[in-house]
């Protein structure tokens, strides 16, 4: 593989991966994807969604659908139309030569690293949610701690129950505001007496009668059960050291998320938190030629699967479109 040129190489596999990889396929660019290995977390094959059930917020899954399933029927639509996979890990890519270069390896396999050249690549790594770093968290994951309102807030779980947001920037804000419409009570725990929100997003909060900012406080470990999940969450006040139990039946990390980008990092244009930059609005042009960006990994605001699908979408187009301009067939 690493002598044949491939016109366009798909690098990640989440819903802007294979959404980008059925529209390359279907305008004969015979895709390749470079899934990611599974070695970890950050490099599962689907991506975020691979760690989330009851998606019920896509169009089409009248009755939601979880997410691994998604993702498998996705690549199933990818592949009907020829898309090639290969489950493996980008670790190193040369964007300064054409073709590009792009070197991978498959940690949980025994063939060592591989290079592959591309005329393009769509860059579609996703972000992954910051997360407390609490064993209980992981340990009460799907089963009362989420990182996504919107995903999950308007679960039966967490209605007419208090439930607990952490953080104080817009998206804790936000899902705090969201959840608000579900929950009986929404505790807001920040770290700072203040929050980093925006005026008019801090205004919403602080005036929302459901929502209760829980000030200068970090929550130390989550409580639960295995059957009924999360019911509570400790707290301690950082300037008193005071600790107190939450009861609640759901928290909501909201800390921020950091995109899969660290691979592109002096190639790519990248903001200061490292999303990929795009140079036009609604397209998918990165400042390199021939490289298109979708998904989470250059959308700090929406972060949505259905979104992220439609800039895979756009990725697909932009390069067939990019390709046919400059001759390559
Ligand atoms: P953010 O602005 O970086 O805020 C993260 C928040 O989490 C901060 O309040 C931070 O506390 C807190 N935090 C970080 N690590 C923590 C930890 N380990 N334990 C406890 N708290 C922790 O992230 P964001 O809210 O996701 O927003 C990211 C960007 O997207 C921002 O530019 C935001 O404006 C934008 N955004 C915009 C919209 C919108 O316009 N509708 C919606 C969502 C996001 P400190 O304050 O103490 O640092």
């Amino acid at each position: 593989m690493a002598d044949e040129i491939q016109k366009t190489v798909i690098i990640g596999s989440g819903p802007a991966g294979w959404t980008a990889a059925i529209y390359a396929a279907r305008a004969n660019l015979n895709p390749l994807v470079l899934t990611g290995d599974g070695a970890c977390r950050e490099r599962m094959p689907g991506g975020q969604l691979m760690f989330t059930t009851d998606i019920e917020n896509y169009p089409g899954f009248v009755d939601g659908v979880d997410g691994p399933k998604m993702m498998d029927i996705f690549q199933q639509q990818a592949e009907r139309f020829g898309t090639r996979v290969k489950n493996t890990y980008v670790n190193k890519i040369d964007l300064t030569v054409r073709p590009f270069k792009i070197w991978h390896i498959n940690a949980l396999g025994d063939e060592g690293e591989s290079m592959v050249q591309a005329h393009s690549v769509i860059i579609s790594t996703g972000a992954k949610a910051n997360y407390l770093g609490l064993d209980s968290e992981r340990k009460f994951e799907n089963n009362g701690v989420s990182a996504c309102a919107v995903c999950d807030g308007a679960l039966p779980r967490f209605r007419d129950v208090p439930v607990v947001v952490v953080g104080g920037g817009d998206t804790a804000a936000e899902e705090a505001v969201y959840l608000a419409k579900f929950a009986s009570v929404v505790y807001l725990v920040h770290r700072r007496n203040e929050l980093r929100a925006s005026k008019i997003m801090a205004q919403r909060v602080l005036s929302h009668a459901k929502i209760k900012p829980v000030w200068d406080t970090v929550v130390e470990e989550i409580l639960g059960t295995d059957t009924e999940g999360v019911n509570a969450v400790k707290v301690k006040n950082i300037k008193t050291d005071r600790l107190e139990t939450i009861a609640c039946r759901g928290m909501f990390a909201a800390i921020g998320h950091t995109p899969n980008t660290g691979f592109i990092k002096g190639q790519v244009e990248l903001n200061e938190k490292g999303y990929i930059v795009l140079k036009e609005p609604f397209r998918t042009f990165t400042n390199i030629e021939g490289v298109f960006a979708a998904g989470d990994c250059a959308d700090s605001i929406y972060r949505q699967a259905v979104t992220a699908a439609s800039m895979g979408c756009k990725a697909a187009i932009d390069a067939e479109r990019w390709l046919c301009e400059k001759g390559i067939h």
